[in-house]
């Protein structure tokens, strides 16, 4: 360990009464005393915030932390005084009194943090706050919020750039838990990043166990009463594309006996706080929300996480399922999903902005390749973050645990599919080509002349659930690709080669039984 570090491992058994660094915390606290700017991206619960707090009890002066959310700004400034470090907030809940004293404080140099709303910074009264006290560094947390290629972008993040020019002598370091390449440079380009020091933590959430699941018709409610009757005593979070199904799913819990709360944006604040607070602090274990739910939201022992449908993107999936298990303790991510939700997803991104609707489609595509790739989950979620793993995770998915057997007749079955599409014109989604090849009779396939195609019912001894999963497989390792509004299938020129006899190919099925599975113990 460098000298430079030793007072701030003094600092941390000190302060916060640890005495060990997370991993790359060290690394990420280095460049801030040494003012170089950085942008760290470590997972949720991986410690971005000491990465920025011991520096600043460490260095003279006061830090700026930009924080998107208000309540956030409090538990953090709260737990900071808890532990003996002078710091102070100032956003709109404040009285002018309360505001006024948290000025002088820093003023005077008292404050070691300050934590700032963005909108607060970039006001002309903000700067000349700023000119008037010393600064150390300023930590932009939750900095993925500055893209608009990020889940949660936030259009005043934007003005944060003018930090730069205002303060041309003191380091920016940027902080978030999820981002991909894209957003990481867009991140270091929109802040005005100098040769910022990039520390990125590893992805994967090994405590983690992920399964991905087709809704079963009418089975959605029975998946989700089969996850919570394993956890009858304990915390989990589910997720729901709409307000509506929200309220149902909620009441329908409460119902069936389970102790469940609902959480959207359509609630009055009072009594999303109440819910909030109510799960929290473990007086009702399940709460259904919608993506509104979640931001920084700090309870460790959440066991579980199911998305009752398809997030927006792999990014959103992360960080939301990544609620789950911040203690490190086992904690378990389900995702379930159907045809219905990608025509509703579909039909959102095309009341989006013209400009902005190849990239959520593209965001749609990675996760359904992601629901049908037949790779571990631990695997596919940290390749999407430019990762890789040296091993399958073995245990913890649904992937590792469930016996695949390989189709043996593998290219056969992948013409057959290819070349079904290919007389089909490419112009029909994957529900309509199974039934095709399984040769249902169907008034549209009459209605085109595919009841009389060579292809029809060339698979008609294989269920709809094997023929569906094949389609996927076979999008998953690039043969076939989804593109439109419609997801219509299309062959990519890998898969002219399957056609050709060129190319190897690989699809399995379920064997139907699991291997040493990690939910057995918990049963
Ligand atoms: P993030 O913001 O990355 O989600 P936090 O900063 O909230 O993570 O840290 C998650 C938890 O880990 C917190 O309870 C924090 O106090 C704890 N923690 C952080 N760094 C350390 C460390 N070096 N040793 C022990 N606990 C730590
Ligand atoms: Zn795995």
């Amino acid at each position: 360990m460098s000298d430079l570090l030793a007072p701030l491992k003094t600092n941390l058994l000190k302060f916060w009464g640890y005495s060990e660094f997370r991993p790359l915390q060290a690394e990420a606290m280095s460049a801030v005393l040494e003012h170089r700017d950085s942008l760290v991206v470590l997972p949720t619960g991986g410690g971005k915030s000491l990465c920025f707090q011991a520096p600043a009890v460490t260095m003279d002066g006061c830090a700026i932390v930009i924080s998107p959310l208000i309540s956030l700004m409090k538990d953090q400034v709260d737990s900071l005084q808890s532990c003996g470090v002078e710091a102070g907030f100032l956003n709109s809940t404040q009285s002018m009194e309360e505001r006024r004293q948290v000025r002088r404080d820093f003023q005077d140099g008292r404050l070691k943090l300050l934590y700032l709303a963005p909108e607060r910074i970039r006001s002309e009264d903000g700067y000349r706050l700023l000119a008037d006290g010393n600064i150390s560094f300023f930590a932009i947390d939750e900095a993925h919020c500055v893209s608009m290629w990020g889940h949660d972008f936030r259009p005043e993040y934007r003005e944060l750039r003018t930090i730069r020019e205002h303060c041309p002598n003191v380091a920016i370091h940027a902080y978030t838990a999820t981002a991909t390449e894209q957003v990481r440079n867009d991140i270091a380009e929109q802040l005005n990043l100098q040769d910022p020091e990039m520390q990125v933590g590893s992805f994967d959430r090994p405590n983690l166990a992920y399964t991905v699941a087709k809704r079963g018709k009418g089975k959605g409610r029975e998946q989700i009463f089969e996850v919570l009757n394993r956890y009858r005593k304990e915390s989990g979070v589910i997720y729901c594309l709409s307000r509506k199904e929200v309220e149902a799913l909620s009441t329908e819990l409460n119902i069936a006996g389970f102790s469940a709360r609902p959480y959207h944006a359509g609630l009055d604040a009072d009594v999303r706080q109440k819910n909030q607070d109510a799960f929290i602090n473990d007086r009702v274990k399940t709460i259904v929300a919608t993506v509104a739910f979640g931001m920084g939201i700090d309870k460790s022992n959440v066991r579980y996480v199911i998305h009752a449908a398809l997030p927006a993107s792999l990014e959103n999936y992360q960080q939301e399922s990544g609620r789950a298990g911040r203690d490190g303790l086992p904690a378990e991510c389900v995702l379930l999903y159907s045809g219905a939700d990608v025509t509703l997803w579909q039909q959102r991104i095309n009341d989006q902005p013209d400009t902005a609707q190849p990239h959520s489609r593209r965001l749609l595509t990675q996760l359904l390749g992601y629901c049908e790739s037949p790779v571990c989950r631990h695997r596919s979620l940290v390749r999407y973050f430019g990762q890789d793993l040296e091993a399958d995770c073995g245990t913890q998915c649904d992937r590792c645990t469930t016996e695949q057997v390989d189709v043996p007749d593998a290219l056969i079955v992948a013409q057959k599919i290819l070349s079904s599409i290919h007389r089909q014109g490419q112009r029909f989604g994957a529900t309509y080509t199974v039934q095709v090849l399984r040769g249902i009779e169907d008034a549209r396939i009459k209605e085109n002349g595919h009841a009389d195609l060579s292809t029809f019912g060339l698979l008609k001894d294989h269920s709809e659930d094997h023929v569906t999963r094949w389609v996927g497989q076979l999008a998953g390792q690039g043969f076939l690709v989804r593109e439109g509004e419609y997801s219509v299938l299309k062959i990519t020129p890998p898969g002219r080669k399957v056609l050709k006899g060129e190319a190897e190919v690989r699809l399995t099925l379920p064997a139907g039984g699991r291997r040493a599975s990690s939910s057995a113990k918990k049963e």
